[in-house]
């Protein structure tokens, strides 16, 4: 959700004239886009934005700050930085043109922060070029997991209407646009709260508003791959099965964090799911499809977690085969209910078995991965990988990045066929074919 906001921030300058540097050095202006998630992100961009504005320049450098930090602290930002050139809310990174043009003018210290629900009109901006593109399709979040600080700074949820958002995906296919990721904090309770449908159009196969999204996304000509996320286990119904089992275009891949794998955390945590229900929904999602991948995030060393409740988690995973997954430390949110809890878990605790499901996790995606040495798999070409030019990288169906060598007749965003002969963790090689 933060790379599309950035991407939005970056096309709203574009439009206005400004230039993207190749570097910060030669930047007249840097503007760092904030997670709150954690503690140790919120920190890691508090030490860049103060190393930025110590920084000795000829002109001095404009420091900006965005996003959902910028929307938790407020202007209390500028007493820890009080050289910093704006800071702007987690909704109103629209207004960040009209600042910059301020500030060409002289003024610093500019706050637009606003209310973390506010209904304004959040820019979807797209930059020109590319194959593959966000769309945000909800705001917000409503369900309030024990952990977690993402509704108190991007506000309850509050969906798209539907027909705009087949706009913006009809505009970006005929900009060249392949595949579209629909962005939502818990993407299935699209239409749930507000109405998203005005039109009353018949003839649709699903009755419900996200499968319905789904199918008329499918329904713009151009667009080959869809994706969407994060989903939520309790999302999962009939028809969104049906959805991904009838709809060719959706990926066979589905990001499914859970959390826990141990029935009371998950109670405590609020998840509004056991782990028996998130089971089902693995199983009922990989017989829609072949070759369904599964990617989750797990979260270890929550308050009061046990050595048998962790252990929990780890066989979830195993059962659940995912084909990789985020673990995350437990990180106490100011505010959400889980900080009132004693943080009970030391840090070498979790550390310890963050080191374990990742371990884990490696040896379970080797195994999955090696599985599709051998096969051809269909890849949306990224563009030449970082390390090594002549090898491009890019994803399968499943989201697996595949490495394959271009002999240069290949063009970003062309699908091409590649047959895997080696296979990593977390990557597939091969060659085009
Ligand atoms: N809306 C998504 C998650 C958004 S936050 C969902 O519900 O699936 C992304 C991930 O950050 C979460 O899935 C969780 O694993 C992790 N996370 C959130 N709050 C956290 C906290 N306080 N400490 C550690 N990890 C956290
Ligand atoms: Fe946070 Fe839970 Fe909402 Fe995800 S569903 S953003 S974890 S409150």
């Amino acid at each position: 959700m933060n790379v599309n906001d950035s991407e939005s921030v970056a096309a709203l300058l574009d439009a206005v004239g400004h230039t993207r540097a190749d570097n910060e050095n030669d930047a007249d202006v840097v503007i760092i886009n904030t997670c709150s998630v954690r503690g140790k992100a919120e920190d890691k961009a508090l030490g860049k934005a103060g190393l930025l504005c110590a920084a000795k320049r000829e002109q001095p450098l404009v420091v900006g700050i965005m996003g959902c930090m910028a929307q938790r602290l407020g202007e209390g930002i500028f007493e820890r930085i009080p050289k910093l050139g704006f800071i702007v809310g987690a909704r109103r990174h629209g207004s960040i043109p009209g600042i910059l043009a301020r500030i060409a003018a002289g003024e610093r210290g500019i706050a637009e922060i606003g209310e973390a629900g506010e209904i304004v009109d959040v820019p979807h901006a797209h930059l020109d070029g590319g194959h593959a593109a966000f769309v945000t399709i909800l705001l917000g979040c409503n369900r309030r997991c024990a952990y977690c600080i993402v509704p108190d700074v991007r506000g309850p949820e509050h969906s798209r209407a539907a027909l705009e958002v087949l706009e913006e995906v009809r505009t970006l296919a005929a900009a060249g646009i392949r595949e579209v990721t629909l962005l939502g904090q818990s993407v299935m309770n699209y239409g749930r709260t507000n109405r998203v449908w005005f039109d009353g159009s018949a003839g649709t196969n699903f009755t419900e508003p996200f499968p319905r999204l789904l199918e008329a996304v499918a329904g713009v000509e151009g667009i080959e791959r869809i994706r969407f996320t994060s989903a939520h286990p309790s999302g999962c119904s009939d028809e969104l099965v049906r959805a991904v089992r009838d709809i060719p275009q959706i990926a066979p891949h589905l990001h499914l964090p859970v959390q826990s794998g141990s029935d009371r955390i998950l109670k405590v945590m609020r998840r509004g799911y056991t782990r028996a229900d998130y089971l089902n929904a693995v199983v009922r999602l990989k017989a829609a499809r072949a070759d369904f991948s599964l990617t989750s995030d797990v979260i270890v060393g929550f308050p009061g977690e046990s050595e048998a409740e962790f252990e929990q988690t780890r066989t979830l995973m195993e059962e659940a085969e995912f084909d990789n997954a985020f673990i995350f430390k437990y990180s106490p949110r100011p505010g959400t209910p889980a900080a009132e809890m004693e943080d009970s878990v030391s840090e070498e605790e979790k550390m310890r078995r963050n080191q374990v499901l990742l371990a884990d996790q490696d040896r379970r995606g080797q195994r999955l991965n090696d599985l599709w040495v051998g096969r051809t798999v269909e890849v949306l070409a990224d563009g030449p990988s970082l390390r090594n030019p002549a090898r491009w990288s890019g994803r399968s169906p499943q989201n697996k990045i595949v490495v394959f060598e271009n002999t240069g007749q290949v063009a970003k965003g062309e699908l091409v066929m590649v047959k895997i002969d080696r296979a990593a963790p977390q990557t597939l090689y091969g060659k085009r074919c």
